[in-house]
């Protein structure tokens, strides 16, 4: 292969125009097609690069001046944007930012799918795209006699204090404020990770939207907590919407946040939220949907794909805690759901039951597996939902669906690229994709997820 001398050194200066923007928000030059990636600068800006590094087939620099600003750029409200890293859109508005996941997905479908026709609609934004997660883990530790809860400083495990989040509903900003004052108040003493001593960990707080229920979980590295009662007493009246107050016991040495043991030290072992009519029981370890406002809006276009009339049989691959499969449940025939976290299927049939569901049915195990079984046993679906992590389906699963013809295909996908490259593999096995509708999930950050209308073709 040839090999191309790279046209930049290290500490270069140069003027460049920005072209693009890569999935993690960066900026991208080109110098005579040689890419240089730059934070926080936006397509159609133009300034002065300094080079920091440089790779086999691309660099990266920082911006040191604009001479162009885009017309998309905008102050970002946060003060703690840049040094958190949590969002990574704020400097964009909110327009730019869906035109920019819109054409995130455009850009793959025509590189790795090679599927420069498929429709990719404009995104579906938020008419507030603010305060909308429902979930908040907040990492503690000690500093100066008292506590301090926030988040990792970029690259990092220095914990920077912070009393808001903005993309966060406000009840979780305020659980997570009180909860830590009253810890600090009975001498609560945070987790040193180099350590591995003192108490509290992290403190979690979880909101049904719909329901208005509040869940705070307590993540420590002991069972035991001091002051407990006292504890437990005061968060009961601080938070007037709690519903339950668990303690989640985390005895190793991890980045994972949460460990095995869970105990209900106060009200339930559940808080509820609902999808449209569909009610969800989440636990402290439940898998659960963090932007539901707009997780209806993505089912209701799964449910406008799948287009049932009530004689279907679905299957729901990657089906979670069966918040699809209960969806498409009150409209088909029956649904089959698969999932390879067990937790999460008995979250699953919990969750049908509550809703007096009885004709959904799930099981433990690979998509990739248990669908093949499926298909053997006689199993036929009109319809397939699959809604794979970031890496996609696999090849198995892909190859039993081409077996299996179901009418119909809906693809929910939060990885464009894997999207892209399983597109090809469908259109290829006798499938044409109608069209791909990108929905914002995750406002100010750079998460693209879609959801894919895909037909078999009459000669297949
Ligand atoms: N459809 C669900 C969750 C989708 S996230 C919802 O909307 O809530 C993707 C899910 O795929 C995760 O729950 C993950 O545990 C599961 N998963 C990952 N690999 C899998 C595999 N090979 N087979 C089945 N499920 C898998």
């Amino acid at each position: 292969m040839e090999k191309l001398t790279p046209p930049v050194e290290k500490n270069d200066y140069i003027d460049v125009t920005f072209e693009d923007l890569t999935h993690d928000g960066s900026g991208v030059a080109k110098v005579n097609g040689f890419p240089i990636f730059v934070q926080n600068a936006l397509p159609g800006e133009s300034g002065q690069v300094k080079v920091i590094k440089v790779k086999k087939g691309y660099a990266f620099g920082k911006l040191m001046n604009h001479s162009t600003v885009s017309e998309a750029r905008v102050e970002p409200p946060c003060p703690v944007y840049k040094q958190c890293g949590g969002c990574q859109l704020q400097h964009v508005s909110y327009e730019g930012q869906l035109s920019f996941k819109q054409k995130q997905v455009q850009g793959v479908m025509e590189r790795i799918g090679h599927l420069p026709n498929v429709p990719v609609l404009p995104t579906m934004g938020m008419t507030d795209p603010w305060r909308y997660r429902n979930k908040a883990q907040v990492p503690v530790a000690n500093r100066d006699g008292g506590l301090v809860a926030g988040f990792y400083q970029q690259r990092s495990h220095d914990i920077i204090d912070m009393d808001m989040c903005l993309i966060q509903q406000q009840e979780n900003d305020d659980v997570v404020q009180v909860v830590k004052s009253i810890l600090e108040k009975y001498n609560v003493p945070a987790y040193h990770e180099q350590k591995h001593k003192g108490t509290i960990r992290h403190i979690m707080a979880r909101y049904g939207l719909t329901t208005g229920e509040i869940m705070v979980v307590l993540v420590t590295r002991t069972s035991e907590l001091p002051n407990k009662k006292h504890i437990i007493e005061e968060i009961v009246k601080a938070v007037p919407n709690v519903k339950s107050i668990v303690q989640n016991v985390n005895t190793k040495r991890t980045n994972v946040i949460l460990g095995d043991q869970t105990n209900v030290l106060w009200g339930e072992e559940y808080i509820y939220d609902y999808i449209g009519d569909v009610k969800f029981a989440i636990s402290a370890k439940s898998f659960y949907q963090v932007n539901p406002e707009q997780t209806k809006v993505l089912y209701d276009k799964a449910l406008e794909y799948a287009d049932l009339t009530g004689e279907e049989t679905v299957i729901d691959a990657y089906c979670g805690i069966g918040t699809i499969s209960l969806f498409l449940a009150q409209k088909a025939k029956k649904v089959y759901g698969v999932e390879i976290v067990p937790e999460a299927i008995e979250d699953a049939k919990r969750n049908a039951k509550l809703n007096n569901i009885d004709n959904a049915e799930f099981e433990v195990g690979e998509a990739e597996v248990v669908i093949p079984n499926w298909y053997k046993q006689g199993i036929k679906a009109d319809v397939i939902v699959v809604d794979p992590p970031r890496k996609g389906c696999d090849e198995a699963l892909l190859k039993t669906i081409l077996k299996m013809k179901p009418k119909k295909v809906v693809y929910v996908s939060c990885g464009p690229a894997t999207l892209a490259r399983d597109l090809k593999i469908l259109e290829e096995g006798g499938y044409q994709t109608v069209e791909v509708q990108p929905v914002d999930m995750f406002p100010h950050t750079t998460h693209v997820e879609s959801v894919s209308q895909l037909i078999l073709k009459e000669d297949n």
